[in-house]
């Protein structure tokens, strides 16, 4: 037996157990039909409920016992009655920085079968935003000055390396170049005059060296709109933490909604695990109910089976969620049906039979 891709997975909370139970059944079929490569799993069962028991997210190990995988796959992390600074610091972001995830792929991709509230007969959105994941805005830098008298200030800094920004500009033009699209970047330099005249300058610096791209220069507040009113002029979108963290749930909403959004954290230098999540939380108001789209956590499959090289098992994942679609047979409440949660799961898997 060929390759084996070792994937650790976190279900935690809410939905996520139930939609990642749906992704390993994928995986189970791709394992099946292939044969040359196999995937072996272990299940860390972290998130609030072990933090209720245990009083901690994850084991106070967890980040070793991660690193030797070669992909980590996540459910939602976070649950009423664990505040969420303690359940996204001590698991998510923990995760992240250690091991140094600094690439948030999102694709803004809509789907055959896919409902956009934009003109329906709208197809061409297809779009990969890469976020920038480690500093940004949400470095954490900051101050609370002065509390408690009228000259009260907050200060929020933004961290803008010039190691972190290259990496990130130098990254979404290698997507670029390898895939033939143009790059287009989303900055505010004419209001945030320290670090956006940087990231625009950095952007300037980066783009000679690939003469032959086509970039893009936007103000974020233009490319809101036009993220709403002409998508199709958007290819490679590069940005910060913050620009990209709203940039891609109002991406979210124009290809389907939170049932249909992935995201990717990658390590781009394969030192240490990346991280496939669907964007969605835990939705409590739906939990243990059957209720929750899994596409969002199949695409991640597909985003993690890219990932490990295996892009045709990606694509062929990617058309089965959209014959799923299309179909249209078998869906979750949320895209107008009454099926369950594991009925849409084997309904992709059908899918998939079916392609062989
Ligand atoms: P978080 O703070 O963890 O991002 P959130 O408060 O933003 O969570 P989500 O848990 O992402 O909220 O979900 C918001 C609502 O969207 C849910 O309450 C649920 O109704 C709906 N929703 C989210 N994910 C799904 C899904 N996979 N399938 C169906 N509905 C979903
Ligand atoms: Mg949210």
């Amino acid at each position: 037996m060929g390759k084996v891709f070792h994937i650790a997975s976190i279900p935690g909370d809410g939905i996520g157990p139930e939609v990642v139970k749906e992704g390993f059944k994928v995986l189970q079929e791709i394992e099946d039909q292939d044969g040359s490569f196999r995937f072996e799993s272990r299940e860390f069962p972290w998130g609030c409920e072990y933090y209720h028991k245990y009083g901690k997210m994850m084991d106070d190990d967890g980040i070793t016992q991660l690193k030797t995988f070669d992909a980590i796959y996540l459910g939602a992390v976070g649950y009423p009655g664990v505040p969420d600074h303690i359940s996204l610091w001590d698991l998510l972001l923990k995760i992240r920085k250690s091991f140094d995830q600094y690439v948030n792929i999102r694709p803004i991709k809509l789907l055959e079968g896919a409902e956009s509230p934009l003109l329906p007969a709208y197809h061409d959105i297809d779009m990969l935003v890469i976020r920038e994941n480690s500093e940004g805005e949400y470095a954490g830098a900051g101050d609370r000055l002065f509390q408690g008298t009228p000259d009260e200030v907050a200060l929020q800094t933004g961290v803008f390396s010039r190691k972190g920004t290259e990496r990130i500009i130098r990254y979404a033009f290698e997507e670029a170049n390898a895939s033939g699209k143009s790059v287009t970047s989303i900055s505010k330099g004419n209001a945030l005059n320290y670090s956006m005249v940087f990231w625009d300058e950095v952007f300037q610096e980066v783009s000679e060296e690939y003469p032959h791209i086509n970039t893009y220069s936007y103000l974020v507040d233009a490319a809101s709109m036009f993220f709403v009113t002409d998508p199709s002029r958007f290819e490679v979108v590069v940005t910060s933490n913050l620009f990209g963290d709203i940039l891609t749930d109002l991406g979210a909403g124009l290809t389907g909604g939170l049932g249909l959004a992935a995201g990717a954290n990658i390590n781009p230098t394969r030192e240490y695990p990346s991280m496939f999540e669907p964007i969605h939380g835990s939705a409590p108001d739906i939990a243990g109910k059957q209720k929750a789209n899994p596409l969002a956590a199949i695409w991640s499959v597909s985003q993690m089976l890219d990932f490990f090289g295996e892009e045709e098992w990606g694509t062929k994942v990617l058309k089965a969620v959209e014959k799923t679609m299309t179909d249209g047979d078998v869906l979750t409440p949320d895209m107008g049906g009454t099926a369950t949660t594991a009925e849409v799961g084997t309904k992709v898997v059908e899918c998939l039979k079916q392609m062989k």
